[in-house]
C-alpha cells in the first residue's frame, strides 16, 4: 500500500501536522520505556498499548519503521527497590525486564525492534556527556556533571514553560553540587553500594535523562522522525532529552512529539508513587487481553481515560459481539469458493472510514466507530440478507471478514480464533459466577432430546431452567452453544 497522508498532533507546535519522514518511507520512532523497578501498571499499558497501534498503523499505511523503546535500568528507584529486598540492582532491573517482557506479550504488544538498556549503552553516554562538556554546555563539579540550563537559550520549548517562573520554585538542595537550581545532573559521583561504572570524571552512574538521548542517537540517528511517551514525561524528561540531543549535535532531535494522556483511577493519575495502581499481570487475570486493548482505544490517545470495572466489563462484552459474528460468519463462508462476481452495497465503505480516522492523529475512538458499522453490515447480511442471490452474499461476507483481519492486525484485536475466545471468556464467567458446567450441559442434552422428541413445551422449561442458572443457549449450524448470559 502507497505511503498516506497522516496527520498527527505535535506536541512541539502543538498543532496537527502531516507526517513527512525525513527518508521518504521510512520512520524512525523512539518511546520511553518502562524503569523496571517494580510490575507495570495499566497506566504505563495505556501509554506502551496507544504507540503499539501508532507503529501497527503506521506499518500499515506502507512506512518501513524501525521502533525502539528502552529499558531504564539503572535508576534511583530501582537502587532503593534493591536496597529494600537486598537484591544487586542489576538483578532486580534484570528481573523486572524479565517481568515486563512477559507482560506486554500477554498484552499482544509488538516486540519493539531494538529494546537497549541503559546498562550497555555506558560508552554512548559517557560519549555525549563529554561532547556536551566540551562546548560548555556541561560542567564538572565534585565527581558529578550537571547540564547547565543557563547556557542553553532553548530550554523548556516543548513544555512551554517560563525560565523565571522555573527558577522561582526551585532551590540547589544541601547535598547537591550544582551551580544553578535548573541544572540537572548528566551523571552522578558514585555513593556506597550503587552501581557505578569508570568515567573521565571518575567513578559513577548516568542521569535519568542522558539514557534516552545516547540511545536514540546510536539506534535512529541524532535526528529521527517521532518521539512518544506518557504526558508526564513532557517537563522534565523530553525537555532535557532535547537540551541533550540538540545541544550536543546542533540538529533537530526528534521531528515530531507524541504524547499520551492518563489513565486516571477514581481521579487522579494512576501512579506508583501515590499508590493506587493496578498491575497489568493482575488486570490480566479478570480481563481478556483483547477486551484491555479494546478499553483503551475507545479513547482518543491524547484524552485522559478514566479506569473502571464497569469500562473493562462492557469492553468484554462488546469483544464478545464481536466474536460471535466472526464465528457466525466463519462458519457460513470460511473455506468456501462463491465465485466471482458483484458484492453487495459498499463493503469497503467501513474500512476506508478507518482509515480516515486513524489518518486524522490516530483516532481510535472514531475508527472504532467505523468497525461496529463493518460488524453490524456483517450480521445483517448473516442474519436479514437484503439479496437474494446467496453466492453474493457469501462473496460481500468474505469481503468484509478480510477487512476485519486488515483492522485486526492494526488494533490487535480478533487475532483469535473466535470459538477459542468465546470459550475462554466463558471459561471466565463460569468461575466467577460459580456456574455448575456439569448440569448446564446435562441440562442442554435433556433439552435437545425433549426437542427431537417433539416435546417443545420440555425443551421450553429446560431453556427457562438454564436461564435461571445465568445461561444462554444458542442454536448454531454447529450445533447448540451456551454462554453467560451478562449480568
Ligand atoms: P515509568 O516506568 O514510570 O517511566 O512509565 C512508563 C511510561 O508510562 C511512561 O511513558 C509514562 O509517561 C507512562 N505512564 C505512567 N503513568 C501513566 C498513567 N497513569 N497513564 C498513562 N501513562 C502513564
Ligand atoms: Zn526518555
Amino acid at each position: 500500500m502507497a505511503a498516506a497522508s497522516i496527520r498527527l498532533f505535535n506536541t512541539m507546535t502543538m498543532q496537527k501536522e502531516t507526517l513527512e519522514p525525513a527518508v521518504p518511507g521510512k520512520l524512525g520512532v523512539y518511546v520511553c520505556g518502562p524503569t523496571v523497578y517494580s510490575y507495570v501498571h495499566i497506566g504505563n499499558a495505556r501509554t506502551f498499548t496507544s504507540f503499539d497501534v501508532v507503529v501497527r498503523y503506521l506499518r500499515y499505511r506502507g512506512f518501513e519503521v524501525k521502533y525502539v523503546r528502552n529499558y531504564t535500568d539503572v535508576d534511583d528507584k530501582i537502587i532503593k527497590a534493591a536496597h529494600e529486598t537486598g537484591e544487586e540492582p542489576v538483578a532486580l532491573a534484570a528481573r523486572f525486564v524479565e517481568a515486563f517482557r512477559e507482560d506486554a506479550r500477554a498484552l499482544h504488544l509488538l516486540e519493539p525492534d531494538v529494546s537497549p538498556k541503559v546498562s550497555d549503552h555506558l560508552a554512548e553516554i559517557i560519549g555525549i556527556i563529554g561532547k556536551l562538556v566540551d562546548k560548555g554546555l556541561a560542567y564538572e563539579s565534585k565527581g558529578d556533571v550537571y547540564f547547565s540550563v543557563r547556557h542553553y537559550p532553548e530550554y523548556a520549548k516543548l513544555s512551554k514553560r517560563n525560565l523565571d517562573d522555573l527558577c522561582a520554585g526551585e532551590r540547589v538542595q544541601p547535598g547537591e553540587q550544582k551551580h544553578e537550581p535548573l541544572d540537572f545532573a548528566l551523571w552522578k559521583a558514585a555513593k556506597p553500594g550503587e552501581p557505578a561504572w569508570d568515567s573521565p570524571w571518575g567513578k559513577g552512574r548516568p542521569g535519568w535523562h542522558i539514557e534516552c538521548s545516547a540511545m536514540s542517537a546510536k539506534y535512529l540517528g541524532e535526528t529521527f522522525d517521532i518521539h512518544g511517551g506518557g504526558l508526564d514525561l513532557i517537563f522534565p524528561h523530553h525537555e532535557n532529552e532535547i537540551a541533550q540531543s540538540e545541544g550536543a549535535s546542533g540538529k533537530t532531535f526528534s521531528r515530531y512529539w507524541m504524547h499520551c494522556g492518563f489513565l486516571d483511577l477514581e481521579g487522579a493519575k494512576m501512579s506508583k508513587s501515590l499508590g493506587n495502581v493496578v498491575r497489568l499481570r493482575d488486570a490480566l487475570t479478570k480481563v481478556d487481553p483483547e477486551a484491555l486493548r479494546f478499553f483503551f482505544v475507545g479513547t482518543h490517545y491524547r484524552h485522559p481515560l478514566n479506569f473502571a470495572d464497569k469500562g473493562l466489563a462492557d469492553a468484554e462484552q462488546r469483544m464478545e459481539y464481536f466474536y460471535e459474528t466472526l464465528r457466525k460468519v466463519d462458519e457460513r463462508v470460511s473455506g468456501k469458493d462463491f465465485g466471482k462476481g458483484p458484492l453487495y452495497g459498499e463493503p469497503h465503505k467501513h474500512l476506508t472510514e478507518f482509515e480516515s480516522q486513524m489518518d486524522d492523529d490516530f483516532n481510535t475512538a472514531g475508527a472504532l466507530g467505523a468497525l461496529s458499522g463493518l460488524f453490524a453490515q456483517m450480521n445483517e447480511l448473516t442474519d436479514k440478507p437484503p439479496v437474494k442471490d446467496k453466492a453474493q452474499v457469501g462473496r460481500t461476507l468474505q469481503a468484509l471478514r478480510e477487512d476485519v483481519r486488515k483492522v485486526s492486525g492494526v488494533l490487535g484485536l480478533f487475532e483469535d480464533e473466535p470459538a477459542q475466545w468465546l470459550l475462554r471468556r466463558r471459561d471466565r464467567a463460569v468461575k466467577e459466577r460459580g456456574i455448575d458446567v456439569a448440569k448446564v450441559e446435562s441440562l442442554i442434552q435433556a433439552r435437545n432430546e425433549a426437542r427431537k422428541a417433539k416435546n417443545f413445551a420440555e425443551g421450553d422449561r429446560l431453556r427457562e431452567e438454564l436461564k435461571g442458572m445465568g445461561v444462554e443457549i444458542l442454536d448454531t449450524a454447529a450445533g447448540t452453544v451456551w454462554k453467560v448470559a451478562p449480568q
